[in-house]
């Protein structure tokens, strides 16, 4: 077996890892101090080609693979866990329009993303009473003669005050899952109204807005693949997305233990550094074991998907091994820190507030378990 990256996914990682080391690492901590959007940051990423590493060039970008996505993922998250999430649903929407949107729909809106005039994309399924059940959302979308009006609230939604474009799921059918579509809703449209950012525990520096839709009006033209598709869009969008999700704990699980690491040869305790501690050694190895088999399995997901082949399960394990790891991770490297970790001071703190949240968004680890689970029922 060959873990050997390609050249194509190496120079996407090394132009990520060099972006991330020179401009995102030396501003990530006063980003999140001052909960402050990175929009030159963005813009940076765009210019590289990060905000569309799997969408063909035709359309702007790296057309890089699913591999080299994670790779890049895992680079920009070791820097800043709000940037790499800002990046993270943008190439989401990027790859969701491309997978399932018009040829019109593909060059109004895929050019604009990959080239950050849109800034970001967002996505918008989740909304106050349904985060877990999507199928049961309440948002509904109504026929009129020159297209759709959109009715509702959205909840979560990640870039919801930058996006250019977002992706909106409503319902346009009777109750459940077969009742929804997929709706490209564009930054100003009438009716739509953005709500106050949320004060989060960490990803300080990402933007997480309420949504409003009060008769929102669309043409005809912006419903994305065909009525009545828009969970099962949805779903495949998710499976995506959650391996970015595995690629952006890992980073930030790496970025903790690198500062446990230093910090253990550095402080001594009883007239040694504390690394020479068998605990401390302990926490350490299990930290890099656990983040590497999260790291294996989250390129098995990458490269299933690369290669065309079903990915669900796998996708969910990468995501729920890899979130689990990395929050275990980041409270050892807090630990090995001492009270020191517990101040504004060292970064392990806001790694650990970062990482808080990958185990809940794009699906909890309890929904992780039920999609591996029925996958197991279906298939073994
Ligand atoms: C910072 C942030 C950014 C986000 N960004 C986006 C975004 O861009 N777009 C978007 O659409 N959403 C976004 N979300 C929403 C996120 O995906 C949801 O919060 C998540 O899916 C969980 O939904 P919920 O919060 O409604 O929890 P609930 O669904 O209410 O779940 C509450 C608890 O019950 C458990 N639970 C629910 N059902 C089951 C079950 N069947 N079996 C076992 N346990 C169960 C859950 O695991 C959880 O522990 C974001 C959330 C956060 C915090």
């Amino acid at each position: 077996m060959d873990f050997a990256p390609t050249e194509t996914q190496a120079l996407i990682a090394q132009t990520a890892r060099e972006f991330a080391t020179r401009r995102i690492a030396p501003i990530a901590g006063e980003l999140d101090r001052q909960e402050r959007f990175p929009l030159e940051l963005v813009q940076g990423l765009a210019e590289l080609g990060l905000l569309g590493v799997n969408v063909k060039s035709a359309w702007g970008g790296a057309d890089a693979g699913a591999i080299a996505y994670a790779l890049a993922m895992k680079e920009v998250a070791k820097a800043c866990a709000s940037t790499a999430v800002t990046m993270a649903v943008t190439n989401m929407v990027a790859e969701v329009i491309q997978r399932f949107g018009s040829d019109e729909q593909r060059e109004r809106h895929l050019p604009a993303i990959t080239s950050g005039r849109y800034v970001t994309g967002a996505f918008a399924l989740s909304e106050p009473q349904v985060g877990s059940d999507p199928s049961a959302l309440a948002t509904t979308a109504k026929r009129v003669p020159d297209g759709w009006v959109l009715d509702g609230q959205k909840q979560w939604i990640t870039n919801g005050a930058h996006a250019g474009v977002m992706v909106v799921w409503a319902r346009t059918g009777a109750a459940g899952a077969k009742g929804i579509s997929c709706f490209l809703v564009e930054q100003g449209s009438s009716g739509l109204i953005v709500g106050k950012a949320e004060d989060k525990l960490g990803l300080r520096a990402s933007n997480t807005v309420p949504l409003t839709f009060e008769e929102c009006r669309v043409p005809a033209s912006a419903l994305l693949g065909e009525e009545g598709m828009g969970f099962r869009i949805a779903m495949m969008a998710l499976d995506g997305g959650r391996i970015g999700i595995a690629a952006q704990s890992i980073g930030i699980g790496s970025a903790a233990l690198d500062e446990a690491l230093t910090y253990a040869r550095d402080r001594q305790a009883f007239g040694k550094s504390i690394g020479e501690f068998q605990a401390i050694q302990w926490m350490l190895a299990d930290s890099r074991t656990e983040l590497d088999a999260a790291d294996l399995m989250m390129l098995r997901a990458a490269w299933l998907k690369d290669e065309g082949k079903p990915f669900t399960r796998e996708a969910a394990m990468a995501k729920l091994m890899a979130s689990e790891a990395a929050n275990r991770v980041a409270n050892r490297c807090m630990q090995i820190h001492g009270g020191y970790g517990y101040t504004r001071e060292f970064a392990v703190e806001r790694h650990l507030r970062d990482v808080r949240v990958t185990t809940i968004y794009e699906g909890t680890s309890e929904i992780q378990r039920l999609v591996i689970a029925r996958d197991l029922l279906k298939t073994s």
